[in-house]
């Protein structure tokens, strides 16, 4: 296995994606670093791409053309089967609601619920959606993996554990998302499925070219 030298950046603000996505590459060789680690101002782009691929695309390359550097980006989301694929890519803002993560998840949650009102439990199936993209400064796109994570949407919010919509999405087991350890998540999620595919794609390509994160 090539030992990576260089560092990826990682263009998110949320910690613990950050740290997931680290502890993933950290035996790989491949060292990862957040924006917060730049020095810099790094405006965001607008999100307004129509599937998760697109923004994840969009973000990496925005990232990656400011800061000169090999970047990799996500975007991610619930779509419900019965309403047609929604929330998707406006998961994180369903309910309209601005404020502290925590005020929206509740917002989004109680939304859904009502949205599922009245839809039976052999219609309530969804799944989270991660679109991974990794975009270097001049060659453009070089990964693109997605993972999914599917199950039904319960009647009433459970658990404790995770963020967004974990407490309304009931796995095949019958234990909510939000009742999953983060080791347990991780390993099953949408998130770590592409994460650990994009993770493999990377070491391969960094293996034939050291200077893809120099
Ligand atoms: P983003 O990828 O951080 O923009 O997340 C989009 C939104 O999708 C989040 O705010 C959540 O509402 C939802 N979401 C994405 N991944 C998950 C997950 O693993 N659990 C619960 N909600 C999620």
């Amino acid at each position: 296995m090539a030992e990576a030298t260089g560092k990826l950046l990682i263009a998110t603000g949320n910690p613990k994606k950050i740290e997931e996505i680290r502890a993933i590459l950290a035996p790989l060789g491949i060292d990862a670093i957040g924006l917060d680690q730049l020095d810099g101002d790094f405006p965001e782009p607008v999100e307004d791409g129509e599937t998760f691929e697109a923004n994840a695309a969009k973000k990496a390359l925005h990232y990656a053309k400011l800061t000169g550097r090999t970047c990799v980006a996500d975007d991610s989301g619930l779509e419900v089967d019965a309403l047609g694929g929604r929330p998707g890519v406006f998961s994180a803002r369903y309910a309209g609601v601005d404020g502290p993560r925590e005020a929206r998840d509740e917002a989004n949650n109680a939304k859904l619920l009502e949205e599922m009102g009245s839809v039976p439990d052999y219609e309530r199936s969804a799944r989270f959606v991660c679109a991974i993209a990794v975009a270097h400064p001049q060659a453009g796109i070089l990964i693109r993996t997605r993972g999914t994570f599917g199950g039904t949407i319960a009647h009433e919010a459970r658990g404790t554990n995770g963020f967004g919509y974990d407490p309304l999405l009931r796995l095949d087991d019958g234990r909510h998302s939000a009742a999953l350890s983060p080791e347990e998540k991780h390993a099953l999620s949408h998130r770590g499925q592409a994460v650990r595919a994009m993770a493999s794609r990377l070491e391969q390509l960094v293996a034939s070219n050291e200077r893809l994160l120099a």
